[in-house]
This record gives structure tokens, C-alpha cells and sequence, in this order.
């Protein structure tokens, strides 16, 4: 059964449109929660850019952003625009003739930051510009970049009522040219700052907000921090574009993205869901090292099954019942199930092989096909080996029974 994790319902917002000759991205409105995700090489650097573009969307971002500080970033754009897979975002820090040079290149939008280019008359000059030309333009206002006067009168600190406020400054500046085709982020590092920002935010503007965590830092500590924030937004409704910020391959920030909007039921499951057992003293595997040799073997295939690896056949199929594909390990093998149903047994050393191969049958002839091809003798000898293992394992392979004796013993002798 699907459930949502999404709690409140998704708040209304208007939609924006990223243009992409093949792949044109809504963001708002009653779109999918779209990914994104940014470069990390030189803009000027047409392929080494374009083939990290393209990586970047072969793990699930839909919208890509590009820095555009120089010139020779504007011209590499013009160059890899016309050949990306998914909209592009020119980024525009300091120099405002770069958003020009920008929408020149053909981007499909740009993240303008309010506390970096300030004089409302540039400001409202690229807006103009962006208007005719009918491409929307992100607000991209950064707690650690705030406007400094913004700072200043909210007694020198990144508040956010400061973060929202210069938000909407910038939407003043473009609503005074007639311009709104915009997108808002309020980004922090600091998360319980950042939520609060992005709440106060969505009470006053119908405007697509996309989320993130700003520089949440290397994983595993930038991945927790971000999906806090990120998490916690859209499970109150609030979010209609997400960008995991981490020091890390921007690949991993599109893959967290796209985990996240999956394991909330807020995208539909386009890629494996890998679950593996904890591993106890029943593990005739190491799960740790089986579970990351599996990551690595579905990585890039986009199949959308529960797939689980598990430590022992004693309590594996059972506990991973639910999953379209699992595995569970037993005196050197490999036994494979299917909703819970054994399948085939394999030699220890082919398990992750295996797992691919049934999933790829999964996938050629559904769940029903898979089970019609069980081997027989499967469902035997996975018994045969869960009960070998329990004869020598015992009922407490765990030694949880020696641990309570002792929590006991602990107790009464004090
Ligand atoms: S009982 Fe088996 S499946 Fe469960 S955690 Fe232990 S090793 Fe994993």
C-alpha cells in the first residue's frame, strides 16, 4: 500500500515553467516535487559541465544549475544549453551583466541572490529583461549572504523575518516592472533557522518555494541536516523544488533528492529501494559489505523495487516479506525469495549477481512471471538451512538470554 508522508495537504502555489525543448519542468502548481541539483566544474568547461549535466540526470535531477560568474561561463552556456537533457539555471552572483549574458545563452531561468546584487535599478533591469523574454527567475536569498542593511536593522543577525523580508523587497523591485515568474528559496545552514524562514515565507507569498539546507557540509552529517530541514517542510506541505546541498559528487545530491521525494511517497519510485537487516549474531554475511556491493550494483538502473539483503535465512525472508526481491544468507548460500517466497538458491559469492538478475526478470515479466520460474527444491532447502542454523545457532543466537540473566542479576545484587 501507498501511504504519503505528507501530513498537511500540499499548500497551493502558482506554477512556473522552466523551458527545455524535450523536458520543460513545472515547478508549482500540482507538479511533482521536482530535484535539482548544480555543477560543480568550470561553466567554461563545455564538457567536462555537459557530461556532469548528464550524470546529474541520470540520477534523478530534473533541473540542473550552472554558475554563470564570467564571461567564458555565459559562452559556455550558450554552448550547453542547447545540448542538456534538463532546464538549465544560470547562477549569478555579484555582476549583474552576467544575467544578461545569462538569458543571452538561452537559460531556461536564473537564481538571482537579493544580498548580492542590491541597486534596485539592475535589479529591475534584469527582471524586465527576464519578463520579455518569458523566462522566471529564482530568489535565491542566503542567510549567510544576507542584504547588509537587512542585517543591519534586524539587530545583526540573520533572522527570518530578515531572510523573508528581503525576499520580498525583491519581489517588490519586480513587481514594479511587472514582473512574476518567480520562484523563492530562503536558504540557511542553520536548519531550525531555515524552516522557520521557509514557514514564515509560504504565509505570505503563493510563489513557488524550492528548499534547501545551504552548505549542510560532507554526509553523513550534510544529508541528515538537509533532509531535516527539507523533510520536515514538505510534510507540512510547504516545497515545490528540492536541492540537497553537500560537499560531496553533486550526484549524491540529486540521488538524496530523488530517496527522499520516493521514501515520503511524494515522487513515484523510479529507482531500487535497497533495505538490508541491521545484521545481529544470526548474520551468515557480512550484510554491511553485501548491502554496499548491491548499492553499487543498482546504482545507476533505474528500477523501481523494494529490494532487501538480509543477514540470515532464519529470520530474513520473514522479516523482509514485503519486499519485491530479497535475499537472505545461510551456510554459504544465497537464498532468494520473492514476496516472500523462495526462489532459487546461489552460492554465497553470486548473491548480488543474482539479485540483479531476478530483478531484471521482475521487471521483464512482473512479480507473477518471477514466481512462476521458482526452482523447485528452493523453498526446501532454504528451510533445511534455516533450521541447520537454528540447531546450531540456538533460539538466542543473540545471547540476548544471557544479557537479561545478567540485567537481572545486576538489579537484585544492588
Ligand atoms: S535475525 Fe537475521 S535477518 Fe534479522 S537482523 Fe539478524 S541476521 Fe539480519
Amino acid at each position: 500500500m501507498q501511504f504519503s508522508a505528507g501530513r498537511a495537504p500540499r499548500r497551493a502555489t502558482r506554477a512556473v515553467t522552466l523551458a527545455h525543448p524535450s523536458n520543460p519542468v513545472v515547478v508549482g502548481g500540482d507538479a511533482p516535487i521536482s530535484i535539482q541539483s548544480m555543477t560543480i566544474t568550470k561553466t567554461a568547461d563545455v564538457e567536462g559541465t555537459l557530461a556532469q549535466v548528464y550524470a546529474l540526470a541520470a540520477a534523478g535531477a530534473d533541473i540542473v544549475r550552472c554558475t554563470c560568474n564570467r564571461q567564458d561561463a555565459a559562452e559556455g552556456l550558450a554552448q550547453i544549453v542547447p545540448r542538456s537533457p534538463v532546464p538549465i539555471v544560470a547562477d549569478v552572483h555579484n555582476n549583474h551583466l552576467m544575467a544578461f549574458a545569462a538569458l543571452e545563452a538561452g537559460v531556461a531561468c536564473l537564481r538571482l541572490n537579493p544580498g548580492n546584487i542590491t541597486d534596485p535599478t539592475k535589479i529591475k533591469d534584469i527582471a524586465r529583461e527576464a519578463k520579455d523574454r518569458g523566462v522566471p527567475i529564482r530568489i535565491g536569498v542566503n542567510g549567510g549572504s544576507l542584504d547588509s542593511a537587512l542585517y543591519e536593522k534586524h539587530g545583526g543577525k540573520v533572522t527570518p523575518e530578515a531572510m523573508v523580508e528581503s525576499a520580498e523587497q525583491e519581489l517588490r523591485y519586480f513587481d514594479e516592472v511587472g514582473f512574476d515568474d518567480v520562484k523563492i528559496s530562503v536558504k540557511a545552514s542553520n536548519v531550525p533557522l531555515m524552516i522557520e524562514a521557509y514557514r514564515q515565507l509560504a504565509d505570505v507569498t503563493d510563489h513557488p518555494l524550492h528548499l534547501g539546507v545551504t552548505e549542510a557540509g560532507p554526509p553523513p552529517a550534510g544529508l541528515v541536516k538537509a533532509t531535516a530541514g527539507i523533510a520536515t517542510l514538505l510534510a507540512e506541505g510547504i516545497g515545490d523544488t528540492i536541492r540537497y546541498s553537500l560537499t560531496a559528487d553533486p550526484v549524491e545530491e540529486a540521488r538524496a533528492g530523488r530517496v527522499l521525494l520516493e521514501a515520503m511517497g511524494l515522487r513515484e519510485r523510479k529507482n531500487v529501494d535497497l533495505i538490508a537487516c541491521p545484521s545481529c549474531g544470526r548474520a551468515e554475511i557480512d550484510v554491511i559489505q553485501v548491502a554496499k556491493e548491491a548499492m553499487e550494483a543498482f546504482a545507476d538502473r533505474q528500477i523501481p523495487l523494494q529490494i532487501a539483503v538480509m543477514g540470515c535465512v532464519v529470520n530474513g525472508p520473514g522479516e523482509a516479506r514485503d519486499a519485491d526481491l530479497g535475499i537472505a544468507a545461510g551456510r554459504k548460500k544465497g537464498h532468494l525469495f520473492v514476496r516472500g517466497q523462495n526462489v532459487a538458491v546461489v552460492p554465497e559469492d553470486e548473491m548480488v549477481e543474482s539479485l540483479v538478475r531476478w530483478a531484471d526478470l521482475i521487471m521483464e515479466e512482473g512479480v507473477d512471471g518471477a514466481l512462476g520460474r521458482a526452482e523447485s527444491g528452493a523453498a526446501e532447502a532454504a528451510e533445511a538451512d534455516r533450521v541447520a542454523l537454528l540447531e546450531e545457532q540456538g533460539d538466542d543466537a543473540n545471547a540476548s538470554g544471557v544479557k537479561v540473566d545478567l540485567i537481572r542479576k545486576t538489579i537484585a545484587d544492588h
